[in-house]
């Protein structure tokens, strides 16, 4: 649970973590504070008071000197100049903040990302995941670089301005009735607070949006093949359309408190100004005496009208940071423990005791598991679709934690070990091999990050990848494509296997693939996986009667349990779904 503390406004609440972001780049920060504090005090002070100063030696009675005149207008420049300078540095050093923490935010979310568990990602789709890291993260930077930017300027500039409006009122009796056209004031915090309420909501919407648009964009272009094959082109695209229709409804209405805000605010601040002029009017004022009361009166108004804005900027910065939370406060359910005990290679037996799994509470599917491998040994886990073979060997890098039971690894609780350390240990070749889009040396290489490119080259040759891999111009800097489109099945297979020859890891998990390969690939890859078993201890979901018979034991499971287990030939005379499984599908 989050803490709150409630005395602190909701500004302070909501982003108080994101501007610690800002420690790195105090320096920058305090520069961009101290442009703003001279930026505002130039405007709401400088101005009115040059203005009460300059104008009646240059309007004034009789001809002013020439000196006198040059001066009086060459500050004007100059003024403008601190000012300008000053609103560069303000903008420039609290932008330059705003990205440091972007990076910094971004990075967090990304690397928190890294560590949620499988489950997380099982309930939320990774469209709208890159939608919160990317999109939302810029939000939040938004309020950051425009609260240091504004919140420091625009008050200043506020005070400084009522500031001149006294001091002018002490200096002539006359001037008093201006200090009632800031009764107005007040009013104002009324259409801002109103809109900032309305655009939170809207904000929310559109952002929630976006991540729904983002998440179909990312499935279609995953499925570019699905969409030609099924001509779902139209569909796709009215889908889409139908999409962006939402976040451009929501948009408008963003845009519309947004914008009716500033004229809104605007309307206060003339009927003030008007108000002055009409007893500036009756009470005989100069224009020269005038101008200085309607520039301080105007750099009053002019704050509150960027204030509104900023506010808005707050409401939709709370939208997402709402969304960013999703992620960094999502509980990582698989803990390391607080003592972990170091992973002991002389003993990799396995053994699973009363497992039970449930993907969602209320409907296990691994029921009561009890099944024991011991070190060294090959195990194949055979059974229909759906029986929870995957479930099974996703709990032993502890992808997943069970519901209640054990699985020990050399007699220790997995939740013992710390996760890295566990899954240092084990090595998995999946049915369906991941390869980023890097050479192929690389993508082997991620078996062990710090293996050399000769051991690289060693294991692609256990794998009996390194003839097809020099096949390839570039060798094994060949790029691998984008989730290794390149290759082919049985290559990608390979180059897994290399990966888990180069980990070398004293555990096995091995998801066969069901898709049938060519026969030399097929052979190849026996050969290698043959290879690949010796020495370790072994769990493969096996599909083939070629691989089954690399097993010392086969275990054969249905609906979350296993049913029976021995090798082949007990199983085969005893267990009438084995033998069903055998004769259809595990044909040498
Ligand atoms: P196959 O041979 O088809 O791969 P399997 O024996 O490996 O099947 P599992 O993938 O372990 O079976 O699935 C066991 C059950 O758990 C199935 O009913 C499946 O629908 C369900 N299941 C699998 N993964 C998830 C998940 N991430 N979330 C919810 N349910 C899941």
């Amino acid at each position: 649970m989050r803490k709150r503390t409630i005395h602190l406004s909701p500004l302070v609440r909501t982003f108080a973590p994101y501007f610690a972001l800002l420690k790195p780049v105090k320096g920058p920060f305090v520069g961009a504070l101290v442009c703003g504090l001279i930026y505002g005090a130039a405007s709401g002070l400088g101005f009115p008071l040059m203005a009460y100063k300059i104008l009646p030696k240059i309007f004034g009675e009789g001809t002013p000197d020439k000196w006198m005149l040059i001066g009086a207008v060459a500050l004007m420049p100059v003024a403008f100049l601190l000012r300008g300078l000053a609103g560069f540095g303000s903008n420039y050093l609290s932008s330059y903040c705003g990205i440091r923490v972007l990076i910094q935010l971004q990075t967090k979310v990304y690397a928190k990302l890294q560590s949620l568990p499988l489950s997380f990602f099982g309930k939320t789709h990774v469209g709208d995941l890159m939608a919160r890291v990317l999109g939302d993260t810029g939000g939040v930077q938004g309020v950051v670089t425009g609260v240091s930017n504004d919140l420091i300027k625009q008050p200043i500039q506020f005070l400084s301005a009522i500031g001149a409006l006294v001091y002018l009122a002490a200096q002539k009796k006359e001037f008093v009735f201006v200090l009632f056209a800031l009764a107005i004031v007040p009013l104002c915090i009324l259409p801002i607070r109103l809109a900032g309420r309305k655009i939170l909501a809207r904000a929310l919407h559109v952002q929630n949006n976006a991540g729904n648009l983002s998440s179909a964009l990312n499935e279609n272009l995953s499925a570019a093949r699905e969409v030609r094959a099924f001509n779902l082109q139209s569909r796709e695209t009215t889908r889409f359309h139908s999409l962006i229709e939402i976040i451009a409804r929501h948009s408008m209405k963003v845009v519309k408190y947004t914008s009716l805000l500033a004229p809104t605010l605007e309307w206060f601040a003339t009927i003030g100004i008007s108000v002055a002029i009409f007893y500036a009017a009756q009470a005989q004022l100069r224009l020269e005496d005038m101008l200085p009361l309607l520039t301080a009166l105007y750099m009053t108004y002019d704050p509150i009208k960027k204030f509104g804005a900023i506010h808005n900027a707050i409401k939709r910065g709370e939208a997402s940071v709402e969304r960013i939370e999703f992620i960094l406060h999502a509980d990582d359910s698989i803990r390391d423990p607080e003592d972990p005990v170091p992973f002991d290679l002389s003993r990799t037996d396995i053994e699973m005791s009363g497992a039970v799994f449930s993907y969602t509470p209320g409907t296990p599917v691994l029921r009561q598991i009890d099944v024991s491998i011991p070190a060294g040994s090959v195990t194949a886990l055979v059974g229909p679709s759906g029986a929870g073979k995957s479930t099974f060997v996703n709990l032993l890098p502890r992808f997943y934690d069970l519901d209640s039971g054990a699985v020990r690894i050399g007699g220790r609780e997995l939740r013992e070990y710390s996760k890295n350390d566990l899954r240092a240990h084990i090595s998995i070749v999946s049915q369906d091999t991941m390869l980023f889009n890097d050479t192929i040396l690389n993508n082997i290489r991620l078996g062990r990050l710090d293996a050399t490119d000769q051991e690289v080259e060693a294991a692609a040759r256990h794998a009996f990848a390194h003839d097809f891999i020099t096949e390839f111009d570039d060798g094994y800097e060949t790029l691998a494509g984008e989730r290794g489109a390149r290759l082919s099945g049985g290559q990608k297979q390979r180059i897994a296997i290399a990966r888990a020859f180069l980990k070398n890891a004293p555990i096995l998990i091995m998801d066969e693939a069901t898709s049938s390969l060519d026969s030399e690939s097929e052979e190849k890859i026996q050969l290698a996986l043959s290879k690949l078993v010796q020495g370790r201890t072994v769990i493969l979901i096996a599909h083939r009667f070629s691989t089954i018979r690399m097993a010392d034991q086969i275990i054969v499971m249905e609906n979350g349990v296993v049913r029976a287990s021995g090798s082949h030939a007990e199983l085969y005379t005893d267990d009438d779904l084995y033998r069903n499984l055998y004769d259809k599908q595990f044909i040498e």
